[in-house]
């Protein structure tokens, strides 16, 4: 199993991509949690860096719960601080950018980065003085420096917590705030069986972004069944779902999904690391999606804790599955034409893989 992914390997589609599912705090360099732990003075559980990989890190098909409880090894140490928050950006675009990813769309929830204003405050931090609002000036600092650098654009989707409703109003305010700015649209993240006629709090951000014209997608259908990915669409009015794999179960919603050319933001490695899916890629939904030509991309969602680059989900996707370089480039324009971005920019995104595939604006697949 381990040895699909890893930073190991020569690019399996060596042309510019484009990622949409990517967690900024999924993405984070071991390195860098010790250099900044030793800076702010914080004992690591770990004292190698090897060591602290070993922890980060899940190595076998695991459970969601599992996976969550890496967050807690490291988040403290980058949460609340300014320095930190900024170069963890940064340095994702310098990641991204050596992937030969030229647009990714990273999200976060600013929360969890935040030390003032939360509440309850995360990672069992002291109250200090970064809000929310700081965290998402911080990563746009981040980001723009990190594109002027390595020629890579990232945008931020902010995320709502499932199981935080309370928050949910203030990140769509951020959003719309930020809409000119770096932030490109609001996500659903965290436990699906936490439905939103539960917790209202979710439904009202999301109705407001519709009011706000900003941009939604939800995760859904990850470990959850059919019913979270309806929810999501019809309640919450996402545009792109995340994962979504469980949709295969209900086959009257996933044809209307392809229908309406729903975008399946998909995670292979992910996937199989979290239990979401079964670990044999040869079963896995992806290959459902490609065979009915689904409009899907691929995207690492946490690299950090999945020992991943994109590049290893390219991988499964060529050795355990047969995908060809047309579909690599069918499903990088499917992901240029899903993302987020303004309609001008997103077209010249578009444009720029057409340019770089040598293909023809007029090609259909
Ligand atoms: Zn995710």
């Amino acid at each position: 199993m381990a040895e699909h992914f890893g930073n190991n390997g020569k690019p399996v589609f060596d042309k510019p991509k484009v990622e949409l599912h990517v967690h900024l705090d999924g993405a984070i360099r071991i390195e860098t949690v010790i250099d900044v732990a030793k800076r702010r003075g914080i004992t690591l559980p770990k004292s190698t860096e090897a060591e602290m990989r070993d922890l980060c890190t899940l190595k076998e098909p695991s459970t969601l719960t599992e996976f969550l409880g890496k967050f807690e090894h490291y988040m403290h140490v980058i949460a609340g601080d300014r320095e930190a928050i900024k170069r963890i950006a940064y340095e994702f675009v310098e990641t991204k950018a050596k992937e030969g990813v030229i647009y990714v769309e990273a999200r976060y929830s600013p929360h969890f980065l935040a030390n003032k204003g939360v509440d309850p405050l995360p990672w069992g931090q002291k109250e200090g003085d970064i809000t929310p609002e700081d965290v998402v000036r911080l990563v746009n600092q981040g980001f723009s420096e990190g594109e002027k650098a390595f020629k890579t654009k990232a945008r931020s989707i902010l995320c709502c917590m499932r199981d935080m409703p309370n928050w949910s109003m203030e990140v769509v305010e951020l959003c719309k705030k930020f809409s000119n700015d770096g932030v490109v649209a609001i996500d659903l993240a965290g436990d699906e069986s936490k439905n939103c006629e539960a917790c209202p709090g979710h439904k009202k951000a999301f109705e407001k972004a519709v009011t706000y014209a900003v941009h939604r997608t939800v995760h859904a259908g990850e470990v959850g069944p059919p019913s979270v990915v309806r929810e999501a669409v019809d309640v919450l009015k996402a545009e792109r779902i995340g994962h979504g794999y469980h949709t295969l179960e209900d086959e009257a919603l996933y044809k209307r999904l392809l229908k309406e050319d729903m975008h399946f933001e998909i995670c292979p490695v992910s996937s199989s690391l979290t239990g979401a899916c079964n670990p044999d890629f040869k079963k896995h939904p992806l290959i459902r999606f490609r065979e009915d030509k689904a409009n899907y991309s691929l995207n690492t969602d946490d690299p950090m804790i999945f020992n991943s680059t994109l590049n290893s989900d390219y991988q499964v996707a060529l050795k355990d599955m047969g995908f060809t370089e047309e579909e690599f480039k069918r499903l990088n324009i499917n992901a240029a034409k899903s993302c987020f971005l303004p309609a001008k920019e997103k077209e010249e995104l578009v444009n720029q893989l057409y340019e770089a595939y040598g293909m023809q604006k007029s090609t259909s697949f």
